[in-house]
């Protein structure tokens, strides 16, 4: 959300406000502003158009990111730039949880709180790649490139703002991330960790308590949660996205 003066960022800024007043004197010429996007710009990513079930495009994958926080109970949604049932069920979801018009359909509205919701980096307002990361500063060194596994840490990062909304807005605590192989053997890692992915995140317990956090994670597209109970997770719950689900925090009942 927050324009930065000087550099690239405020140059990016400027081209996006311009794009987005084009857009906004275009639509309002032919009468569209009914239904016309944004006019607002912001740091990181600005729509130029409103995506609906059936629309398809780098900005709908954009969206998806944004709301892979919201897919059904169990489910993790797939980031491939098609607007199906699931993504219109996961804006929907969004829209509820933060006091939108639910029709499914990202409008001015949607891309306003995400706009709201977003660092210049696209990191979610409360969570940082460096909190994702306390490891390396490049993100080398993992299973994946450094550019995938900085990726997935974007992702899981918009999982956890929901599940942080979900939990009342308080304060979510990440003490580890992303790991290379060698920051992952000093901490006695399993060989095929997910945080050698970026994807997995560890939570302590903060206000919240373990089991909170591991049975709400379930409904924020987190496919992977240990927790108490599970070998080694009595201090934290461990979230993450591989292909297929396992869980386990058998204190908790999971
Ligand atoms: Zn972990």
């Amino acid at each position: 959300m927050k324009l930065t003066l000087g550099g690239t960022p405020m140059v990016r800024s400027l081209t996006r406000i311009a794009a987005a007043l084009a857009l906004l004197l275009s639509t309002a010429v032919i009468g569209l502003v009914g239904t016309a996007a944004p006019a607002s710009a912001d740091g990181c990513y600005t729509w130029s158009r409103t995506l609906a079930q059936g629309s398809s495009g780098s900005d709908v994958r954009q969206l998806q990111i944004r709301v892979s926080g919201y897919p059904a109970y169990g489910a993790v949604l797939a980031l491939d730039g098609s607007y199906g049932p699931a993504t219109k069920a996961a804006v929907k979801r969004f829209q509820q949880a933060y006091g939108l018009t639910a029709d499914g359909i990202a409008g001015p509205q949607t891309y306003s709180k995400l706009y709201a919701l977003q660092d210049n980096d696209c990191t979610p307002a409360n969570f940082s790649y460096g909190e994702l990361n306390r490891c390396n500063s490049s993100w080398s060194g993992g299973a994946v490139s450094a550019s995938t596994a900085k990726a997935n840490a974007l992702v899981t990062m918009w999982k956890l703002q929901a599940l942080r909304h979900a939990l009342g807005d308080r304060a979510i605590y990440v003490n580890s991330g992303f790991r290379s192989y060698s920051c992952n053997s000093a901490v006695g890692g399993s060989s095929n960790s997910r945080h050698l992915y970026g994807d997995a995140a560890d939570l302590a317990a903060g206000s919240h308590g373990f089991c909170t956090i591991a049975k709400r994670a379930r409904y924020h597209g987190f496919n992977m949660i240990l927790g108490p109970g599970y070998p080694n997770h009595n201090d934290h719950v461990h979230l993450a996205a591989p292909s297929s689900r396992y869980w386990s925090a058998s204190t908790c009942g999971i």
